[in-house]
């Protein structure tokens, strides 16, 4: 989307919890990027999955960013010309994308129950989606919509080949698509997932540089392939090693 040339940034936290010294250091990160570069930062709430909301916790984002000098340039409270900035005022943008893919082949509706979804678990609650739907014909399709069945809506993978990208920090990066899953971009509740509203957004926001800790680096394939079935330039990408520490055990983990 960006008109120019200038790179643009995000820190996109959610507020499901209180923020740690990972995620301070990403918008750090994000933010110094950005700035060296004469480039502009932006602050987003990824506050979609709504039962894990932390009530409070997106007042600590911003007064953490306000308290160590982190400025944003868009985002809650100063504006901009892509708000806005807090998904849960965005719902309606992310279907209308999903229905953009269906169209176009890259996403299908899927009707399964949880029941059944729950029926292809092992013992251990693992196992994944069996894509049922995904070749339902078009009759089905539009009996089951008719009749108001709930759906979610999923990406529908390449079955065969690789997708790669290269991380700024990493290097190149393979994903043999037969590994991924036709993971779920709207849930029932209409909401998208984090996997879908976060590509979105960047896209429209203008987003040129992608800065995250490494936890994304293995599903940053499924969201290229997002990118392409757009049409969209892909970002680059920055991942982060996560920064370890000793907890009061003193067993080392994730800070
Ligand atoms: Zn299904």
């Amino acid at each position: 989307m960006a008109s120019n040339s200038q790179i643009k940034t995000r820190f996109a936290p959610s507020p499901t919890g209180f923020m740690h010294i990972g995620n301070l250091r990403t918008a750090l990160y994000s933010y110094l990027l950005a700035k060296s570069q004469g480039g502009k930062f932006i602050l987003r709430i990824e506050d979609t999955d709504q039962e894990r909301l932390v009530e409070g916790a997106q007042d600590v984002i911003i007064k953490t960013l306000e308290m160590t000098g982190i400025d944003y340039d868009e985002g809650p409270g100063v504006g901009g010309e892509n708000g806005p900035y807090i998904q849960s005022e965005r719902k309606g943008i992310y279907l209308e994308y999903a229905k953009k893919l269906i169209e176009s082949g890259h996403a299908y509706y899927c009707f399964c129950t949880a029941e059944r979804l729950k029926s292809l678990h092992d013992e251990n609650g693992l196992g994944g989606y069996d894509r049922h739907c995904r070749d339902l014909s078009k009759e089905e399709i539009e009996k089951n919509l008719a009749e108001g069945k709930p759906y979610v809506i999923r990406q529908k993978m390449p079955l065969e080949g690789t997708t790669s990208y290269v991380d700024e920090v990493y290097g190149k990066v393979d994903m043999d698509n037969s590994e991924l899953q036709d993971q779920i971009l709207i849930k029932a509740d209409g909401f998208p997932t984090y996997n879908f509203c976060h590509v979105i957004d960047d896209y429209l926001m203008g987003v040129t540089h992608v800065v995250r800790g490494n936890e994304y680096l293995t599903s940053t394939p499924k969201y290229c392939l997002l990118y392409d079935a757009f049409g969209w330039e892909r970002p680059h990408y920055v991942h982060l090693p996560l920064l370890m520490g000793k907890d009061a055990d003193g067993n080392v983990s994730k800070l």
